[in-house]
């Protein structure tokens, strides 16, 4: 396969235009984990900051598709620019959009200032935690001032959605059981905002009690933000503004408490990690036939080395390395 040269600069400047194909260009970048993601990063690192990253969690079946759509349109009314990353964790495939985008784009086709797109991120080391940020540094530089993050497929669980938002919603839908799984899978402290969907369905209510007496009994400091708990019907779209309200109420809590420079920095922290750790691993163990990792191995299960030696000398083959 050739590879095609990257004029990042321009790529970045169409993208920071709005232009749809070029955004797409420079999320297949961090797909592929191409070697031009560095400039690209440095490129839009100056006009990144602006977008509120919305992390959307829950069950399979509450209704996280359908109401990500409603989402989407609700924030376009609201006046909006709006970039959708809906992150498959379970598929190996990437390729940029795909068949299930352009049916969920739906009303929004046309709009320049919607983009919704898929990501496989299997494929990647440190999968989601690793390749997501870079996306939505993407769609934050080409102005989109939401971004919604989706995960689809099988094995969501896995997914830590929010530790990578600025505000979390949670999904819950009578009828599912999550009245008790909901304090098992610890959503009690992710959720920001709290939707009930399928408020068309019987038990909605009884949910929304049962969700707001397990809210009441966990400590919350003073000023801390107290997450709403709202009742949606994602197909109709019933109770979808008042969650755009509820997120808007959120980033301007978030800015006020400084709570949002503290959930971005430690977003960062984690990005700036797991790149070193990948980075170091790379070093340890691919650039050579025989790597010192593997080396170090040897020693060890001859009992030559144990492994606390192997480690640093290790490690201290790398500083050599460096220095
Ligand atoms: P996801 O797996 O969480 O993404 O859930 P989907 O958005 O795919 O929705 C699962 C099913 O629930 C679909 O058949 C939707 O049409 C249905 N659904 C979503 N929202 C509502 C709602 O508000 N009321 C009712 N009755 N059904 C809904």
């Amino acid at each position: 396969m050739s590879r095609r040269l990257v004029d990042v600069p321009a790529l970045v400047a169409r993208a920071r235009e709005g232009d749809p194909r070029s955004v797409a260009r420079l999320i297949s970048l961090v797909e592929d984990d191409s070697p031009a993601l560095r400039e690209v990063m440095a490129g839009l690192a100056p006009h990144t900051g602006n977008a509120l990253v919305v992390g959307i969690t829950g069950a399979p079946g509450v209704g996280k598709s359908t109401s990500t759509s409603a989402l989407v349109g609700a924030l376009r009314r609201a006046g909006h620019r709006v970039g959708v990353l809906a992150i498959d964790p379970s598929s190996p495939f990437s390729g940029g959009a795909l068949l299930g985008d352009r049916v969920r784009m739906g009303d929004h086709a046309l709009d320049r200032d919607v983009y919704i797109r898929s990501m496989a991120t299997r494929g990647h080391l440190g999968g989601l935690a690793w390749a997501t940020p870079q996306a939505i540094r993407v769609l934050d530089a080409a102005g989109f001032d939401v971004v919604l993050v989706e995960t689809v497929g099988v094995g969501q669980s896995e997914v830590d959605v929010a530790a990578l938002a600025d505000t979390t919603l949670v999904l819950l839908a009578p009828g599912m059981g999550d009245g008790i799984q909901a304090a098992k899978a610890g959503i009690l402290e992710i959720g920001d905002v709290y939707v009930v969907n399928k408020a068309d369905r019987e038990g909605a209510t009884s949910l929304r009690r049962d969700l707001r007496n397990a809210l009441a009994m966990s400590e919350r400091p003073e000023g801390a933000w107290k997450p709403p708990i709202l009742l949606t019907s994602a197909t109709t779209g019933e109770g979808v503004a008042e969650v755009v309200q509820a997120i808007e109420r959120h980033r301007a809590w978030l800015e006020e408490s400084g709570e949002l420079v503290r959930r971005r920095t430690r977003r960062a922290r984690e990005e700036v990690e797991a790149i070193a750790l990948t980075a170091l691993r790379e070093r340890w163990t691919g650039r050579h036939e025989r790597s010192e990792l593997d080396a170090q191995a040897e020693r060890v299960a001859s009992g030559e080395s144990d492994p606390y030696s192997a480690a640093d000398a290790l490690l201290a083959s790398y500083a050599h390395e460096d220095g």
